[in-house]
Parts: structure tokens; sequence; C-alpha cells
């Protein structure tokens, strides 16, 4: 028998098709994601599921799906997932790293871009009739991005591309991040980048950009202590996860001025809340995370995710399983 499985949202349509020659597949067709009443639901009697990011499937919604045996992230980052409660019941999880490293790089640099330069603002100012002097010597003066020291908190395959691109910008590039590995290497031969603890990152840089994933231990890891340590006039930056920053702190430290600007793509809720203090200020640009946003990658991150669902559900090891021990524990 065909092997059932649920789509939480309409994915780009290459991956939709993949799917199709393989199962029986339902998909969520509307805007709003499900809610876990729903996914419950639709997905009792499926094999396979494919996730979200804004879709949390944690042990009580894990339990309920005693059939899953696969679960696809349509993202890299899959904080949503109890993969500890996923591994118990022996389903297997994969994600879809590396083909969504250059856009969300590039979305980085523009939001590096948009908030020293105060281009939204500048916009806004043009738009809305401000511009009543042609040229004034003073006029919306922003911060210089050549040159500049540059903080990579996290220095994977996000960090480690986004690196890359300050090499053309002549900035200094200073990181942080857990454990030396191949791009840690490749990022200070090529790029003389230099390591240093997060305290000194926060004092040395000029502009903070947040490349962690979402974990116990990177929660809050910027909150009212670290962001004090950022010099006067500096700029953070987050394509990471939203909870990675204390919301409200980072607040504060842009309306007291002490931080220049911010450019975020994600926060601690998604969507923003309709009353969010953020909405009210003009030194932060703000982006509904769109990190991976580009026509392409989208299309090759449902390619991924079907191949892995493909893999996983005719007993292969799907090239990009999140939980290995899985494997070690069904063999037991
Ligand atoms: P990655 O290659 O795994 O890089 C993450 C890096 O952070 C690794 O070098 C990791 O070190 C390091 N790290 C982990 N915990 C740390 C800590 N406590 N302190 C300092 N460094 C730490 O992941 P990636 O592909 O670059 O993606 C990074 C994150 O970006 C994802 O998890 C996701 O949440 C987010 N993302 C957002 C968007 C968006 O749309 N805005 C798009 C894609 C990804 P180890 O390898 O030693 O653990």
């Amino acid at each position: 028998m065909v092997d059932r499985i649920f789509v939480t949202r309409k994915i780009p349509e290459i991956g939709l098709e993949m799917l199709k020659k393989e199962f029986a597949v339902d998909i969520w067709k509307e805007q709003q994601p499900p809610s876990s009443e729903e996914i419950i639901r639709r997905a009792k009697n499926c094999h396979g599921l494919i996730t979200l990011l804004s879709d949390p499937i944690n042990k009580e919604l894990i339990e309920q799906l005693p059939r899953l045996k696969m679960i696809a992230q349509y993202a890299v980052g899959y904080d949503n997932i109890d993969i500890e409660a996923a591994t118990e019941e022996g389903i297997l999880v994969s994600n879809t790293p590396g083909v969504l490293t250059e856009t969300t790089a590039d979305l980085t640099w523009a939001l590096i871009f948009a908030s020293a330069r105060r281009i939204p603002e500048a916009d806004r100012y043009v738009r809305e009739g401000e511009w009543k002097v042609a040229w004034g010597p003073e006029m919306l003066l922003g911060k210089d991005i050549y040159g500049a020291t540059l903080g990579i908190v996290g220095l994977g395959r996000i960090g480690t591309a986004v690196a890359k691109r300050a090499k053309g910008f002549s900035m200094k590039v200073i990181y942080s991040s857990k454990s030396e590995t191949e791009l840690t290497r490749v990022v200070e031969d090529e790029l003389g980048a230099e390591p240093c603890e997060l305290e000194e990152l926060l004092r040395k840089s000029d502009i903070v950009t947040l490349h962690v994933p979402l974990t116990d231990e990177t929660e809050g890891m910027i909150g009212n202590e670290q962001i004090a340590m950022m010099p006067k006039g500096s700029i953070l930056i987050n394509t990471s996860r939203g909870a990675v920053v204390d919301q409200r702190a980072l607040i504060e430290a842009l309306e007291r001025g002490h931080l220049f600007s911010a450019g975020l793509d994600v926060f601690q809720e998604e969507p923003l809340e309709s009353d969010s203090k953020l909405l009210k200020l003009t030194n932060v640009v703000l982006a509904p995370h769109i990190g991976s946003a580009s026509f392409s990658t989208r299309a090759k991150m449902a390619e991924i995710c079907a191949r892995n669902m493909i893999q996983g559900l005719s007993d292969e090891i799907p090239d990009n399983l999140v939980n290995p021990q899985v494997l070690v524990q069904s063999k037991q």
C-alpha cells in the first residue's frame, strides 16, 4: 500500500510533484498554518509529515501520530520540532541545509545596508513629501560599512557566507562560535578573520550579526547585559531566530539610542504583534522572516525536502537526517 503524507503548507510545485509520484499526498492549502488539532486530524494515518518552522511539533502532537515514520522540515532550523520526542518514537527528522545559505547571507547584507544607511527611512522621507531641500549636509546621515568591524556570532554555513561578502568592503571580521571547523579555518585563513569570546566581540564590533541556531544555550544570549557591552552607536542584525535576542532589551536600547539601529528578519512572536513597539521605531528595519525567500532557493528547498521524505520512507538514510541517533536506537 502506498504511504500517505501530510504537507502543512503548499510548498513549490517541484517538490510536490516529486512527492505525488511516490505517495498519497494531502496538502494544507490555507495561508494560515493548521492548528495542532488539525495536524493531528489530517496526519493521523500518515507515515510522513512535511513541516514548516511555524508548526510546533511537540511531544504531545508526536505521540498522537502513531504511524509517523518521517518528518521532513522545509527549513534549515528545526527548533519547532521536539527532536528528542521524535527520536524516542523512532521517527526520522530531516532539514534543508546548504541550499539557503547564500540567499540568507544576501538578506543579512540587505539588512546591514538598510540599517546602516537608513534606506527604508530615506524611502519614506521621499514618498511622504519630506524631501524639501535638494541636498543637506546633515540629511539622513548613517554609518559607514566600508572599513567597519563586523562581529559574526555563530560561524557556520550562513555566518561564513556573510563573512565572505565583508571582504569586498575591506571590513575587519571577528567571530565567536562554538567549535573550530573547516569553515572557521577557511574564514581565518582566507579572510584574516579573528576568533574571540562573545564578550570581546560585542565590545569591539560596529555591526554584530547573529547566525546561531536556536537552542537552550542560545535562547536569550543577547540580552540587556550583552547589548550594554556593544559600543554606543553600533548596529545589531538578526536573521537567526527571534528568541536568540531579548526583544524587550533590544527595544529599550533602540529607544535610548544606545544602538544606532537594528535589522531584524526574525522575532520572538511571528507574525510580529500589531502593537509591538518595534513598529513605532524609525531606527529598526523589519522583514517578515524572508531570509531564504528567493524563487530558486525555495524551489531547491522543496526538492531537498521531498528527496529526504522519499529516502526516509524507502528505508534509506535521508541525506539531511538531523537525528542520526534514531538509527542506532532502531538497531538495538
Ligand atoms: P549552521 O551551519 O549549523 O551554523 C550555526 C553555527 O552556530 C555553527 O557554527 C554552530 O557551531 C554555532 N553555534 C551553535 N551554538 C552556538 C553558541 N552557543 N555560541 C556560538 N556559536 C554557536 O547553521 P546555518 O545553516 O548557518 O543556519 C544558522 C541558523 O540560521 C539556523 O539554525 C536558522 O535558525 C537560521 N536561519 C534563518 C533563516 C531566515 O529565514 N531568517 C534562514 C536560514 C537559517 P557548532 O557547529 O559547533 O554547533
